[in-house]
């Protein structure tokens, strides 16, 4: 199964795509993943990237469409995959169109509210991304990961003043993305404000009924 998750940050994207990947044995690709493990990495896309993250702005469109041209290339990608952030823009859409087929587009709905909240208590293990939140979410020992006891961290683009910059970006250069796919009859709407066990099953009842 080949997807794309579509929905603004904090839609709860990349915590459903740790349980989809597990469950459909398929491939979890996020820019956003790929962009900060270059980052921490010190790579030259990391250092070509670093402030665009921090500011929550688009890196480049050559940029990000190239890298992901070069990662569903590998092997591991034939059996399907989900791509999640992107296409973040019609340029990208239009450049992944040329590169891959897709089963499903699956557009996590979620209040505007709801994912401010979301954001703002997210915390993440710097090595694997392990997503989680000091609410809905947290970890067995506060500030640490379950897996690899390192203490989390919250990401530098998830406090508050850089959240409404993001979340403005998606509304202009993302949220376009919504009707293009519709269009071409891909779209799966998902109410993404429950509980991640919740959105998942609804997800897959979706899907399974395409
Ligand atoms: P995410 O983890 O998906 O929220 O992405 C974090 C940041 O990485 C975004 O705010 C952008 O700066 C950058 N990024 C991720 N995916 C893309 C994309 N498809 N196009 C442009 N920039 C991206």
């Amino acid at each position: 199964m080949k997807m794309v998750f579509l929905g603004p940050p904090g839609a709860g994207k990349g915590t459903i795509a740790a349980r989809a990947k597990e469950a459909y044995g398929i491939v979890h690709i996020s820019t956003g993943d790929l962009f900060r493990a270059a980052i921490k990495n010190e790579t030259e896309l990391g250092k070509k990237v670093k402030a665009i993250l921090a500011a929550g702005d688009l890196v480049p469109d050559s940029v990000t469409i190239e890298m992901v041209r070069q990662r569903i290339a590998q092997p591991d990608c034939e059996k399907g995959f989900i791509l999640d952030g992107f296409p973040r823009t019609v340029a990208q859409a239009d450049a992944l169109t040329g590169m891959t087929g897709l089963d499903a587009v699956v557009n996590f709905v979620v209040p505007k509210e709801v994912v401010v909240r979301r954001l703002s208590g997210r915390r993440m293990c710097p090595s694997t991304g392990r997503i989680y939140h000091i609410e809905f979410g947290p970890p067995k020992v506060e500030g640490i990961d379950d897996e690899t006891g390192e203490p989390l961290i919250q990401r530098p683009d998830d406090r508050e003043e850089t959240i409404v910059n993001r979340l403005e970006v998606y509304d202009r250069s993302t949220a376009p993305l919504i009707d293009y796919y519709r269009q071409k009859g891909l779209i799966v709407d998902i109410d993404g404000s429950g509980s991640p066990q919740h959105v998942f099953e609804l997800m897959d009842a979706a899907l399974k009924a395409l």
